[in-house]
């Protein structure tokens, strides 16, 4: 015995893969569903309700019960079965449950456990805090498929509250000269953290329609948030030049703005961690406030789950890859359609 070295166990030929990417989408072979299929499937497992991973057209889909509202708010009439955070719910071979990622409302992380094995896919995440939806819930897993969408070490975001104290300190400026203060941010999200964040004593708060109609699914899922008015609300016009008016990122340059008069405007999002986006779409101001994890939030999240096989899905995936394999981590990348992040695309046409 002396000498030699010990004999390492065989590892068991392995079930098949819990998930592999399929033209439609991600598919889970034991259970026969997809997730976030981009191409119309018979059942469908929904992350949550952005349009790049929420798409019409499915037989059936199944998401967390917070997810509903801003679902069929987009969506409208869908065959749509709900789960709370944490219930199980066995779909064919695959016992499936959602699980908080911390993104917007609603937003699920997806385990699959079969004979013992875990894999979680996470849909889109964040870890910094949200008043508006559940906060992200590290799920222990043998794999985790990631999103990757702010995967480069330029990006580190700045405390939440800061940014809000920014955009207030922005806004009360604005009015005490008799300017609005046009506020880009998307519609589902982004739009509500703001409306949660800042402080509505400044002034009143305008919200384009489309932002209006996610304001309704968030109240009706309990969360609160300021009064807001719609710009045909507003009686008197000195309000308008009060106001902080929060629009989707496609009203900028649009008439729909003219009724403000002069204003100072501004994009809320992790691109404008970067100097040139902010200086391309000509903005007064841009303010760092992404709903998706930073650098170093992937890298936690990525830790936190003990996996060790990573899969990447959308964002900057060679680069996240590289640096997973660098580590230690058997890494690798799946092909997907989802947004570049159209959360924060210039012509986001589904939101306007
Ligand atoms: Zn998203
Ligand atoms: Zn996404």
């Amino acid at each position: 015995m002396s000498g030699a070295p010990a004999r390492r166990v065989q590892p068991q030929p392995g079930p098949d893969e819990l998930i592999v990417a399929r033209p439609q989408g991600l598919y889970c072979p034991v259970g026969d569903f997809y997730i976030d299929p981009w191409r119309s499937v018979e059942r469908a497992v929904i992350t949550h309700a952005h349009a790049d991973h929420s798409r019409s057209g499915h037989g059936h889909y199944l998401a967390a019960g917070a997810a509903e509202a801003p679902m069929r708010t987009r969506l409208g009439a869908i065959d749509l079965q709900t789960l709370a955070y944490g219930e199980r719910l066995r779909i064919g071979a695959a016992m499936v449950s959602l699980h908080p990622a911390g993104h917007v409302l609603g937003s699920a992380q997806v385990r699959i456990e079969v004979g013992g094995r875990v894999w979680v896919v996470s849909g889109d995440y964040k870890l910094a805090p949200d008043p508006t939806c559940a906060p992200f819930e590290p799920v222990a897993c043998d794999t985790f498929v990631t999103e990757s969408t702010f995967g480069l070490p330029v990006y580190r975001w700045p405390d939440a509250v800061e940014v809000m104290g920014a955009i207030d300190h922005w806004w009360a400026a604005n009015a005490a000269a008799g300017r609005a203060s046009v506020l880009y941010a998307y519609a589902f999200g982004k739009a509500q953290r703001i409306l949660a964040g800042v402080d509505a004593d400044i002034g009143p708060i305008v919200v384009h329609g489309a932002v209006a109609a996610l304001n309704a699914a968030y109240r009706a899922a309990g969360v609160a948030l300021p009064p807001t008015r719609l710009a045909t609300e507003v009686a008197d016009p000195a309000d308008l030049r009060r106001a902080l008016v929060i629009a989707p990122p496609s009203a900028q340059g649009s008439a729909w703005l003219r009724r403000f008069g002069e204003y100072s405007d501004a994009l809320a999002s992790g691109w404008m961690q970067l100097r040139g986006p902010r200086r391309r779409r000509a903005l007064d101001r841009g303010f760092v406030l992404s709903d998706h994890a930073d650098w170093p939030g992937l890298q936690q999240a990525i830790r936190v789950s003990g996996a060790a096989r990573v899969i990447v899905t959308h964002g900057y995936v060679p680069v996240m890859v590289r640096w997973l394999a660098e580590q230690g981590w058997q890494a690798e990348a799946f092909a997907t359609a989802y947004g570049a992040e159209q959360e924060d695309a210039p012509a986001e046409a589904a939101d306007a």
